[in-house]
């Protein structure tokens, strides 16, 4: 996919690039398993809560904040966001993913939590744009969309109340587009 470039706009240029390599990458990324190989039930409850417990504190104060603000938002489409790097790309760049073979398919990165409240409820939605356009039409890239599926899903993140931040690079007809998705019209 083609990334739109603008150079006065750094930051949206940033969170386009990733965000369409997200989506495009999220369909090949390898499941990875980090789950410990134990031989007891106990030992395993016991290494998994040590698991977890490094994974949070691996995240500042700031940033654990930031993950409790973006997953108040997605909580209203009933829906979590984790927190994950890589998960589909290995761009150091990546601000969030929609992965629907995960149990909690969307995520942010460390990069994505250290954005600005804007920023993260923008990446939020984006995320939960995905998933809505994936329910609404049972596929990932609806038809209609043709080669305009971030275009489209910035829009449609407009649609759930996301901000429309300077860098957006949807159309009206992207937004014509997101709002046919909107009443399940899908090609
Ligand atoms: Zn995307």
């Amino acid at each position: 996919m083609k990334t739109p470039h603008h150079h006065r706009m750094p930051w949206a240029i940033l969170l386009v690039a990733v965000l369409t390599l997200g989506l495009c990458a999220a369909a090949v990324a390898p499941p990875t398993s980090t789950a410990p190989a134990v031989p007891t039930l106990g030992q395993n409850v016991v290494q998994t809560a040590a698991a977890v417990e490094a994974r949070k504190s691996s995240l500042t104060t700031q940033q654990r904040r930031n993950l409790k603000f973006a997953q108040s938002i997605t909580k209203k489409y009933g829906v979590t966001i984790v927190h994950a790097n890589n998960r589909c790309t290995t761009s150091s760049r990546v601000l969030g993913c929609y992965t629907p073979s995960r149990k909690n398919p969307l995520s942010i990165s460390t990069l994505g939590l250290n954005q600005s409240r804007t920023k993260i409820r923008h990446i939020a939605l984006h995320e939960v744009a995905h998933r809505e356009i994936h329910r609404k039409c049972g596929i990932l890239i609806p038809r209609i969309v043709k080669n305009r599926i971030e275009r489209v899903t910035d829009a449609y993140s407009v649609l759930l109340g996301a901000p429309n931040v300077k860098g957006l690079y949807y159309t009206s007809k992207d937004m014509t587009v997101a709002k046919k998705i909107r009443a399940k019209i899908c090609r």
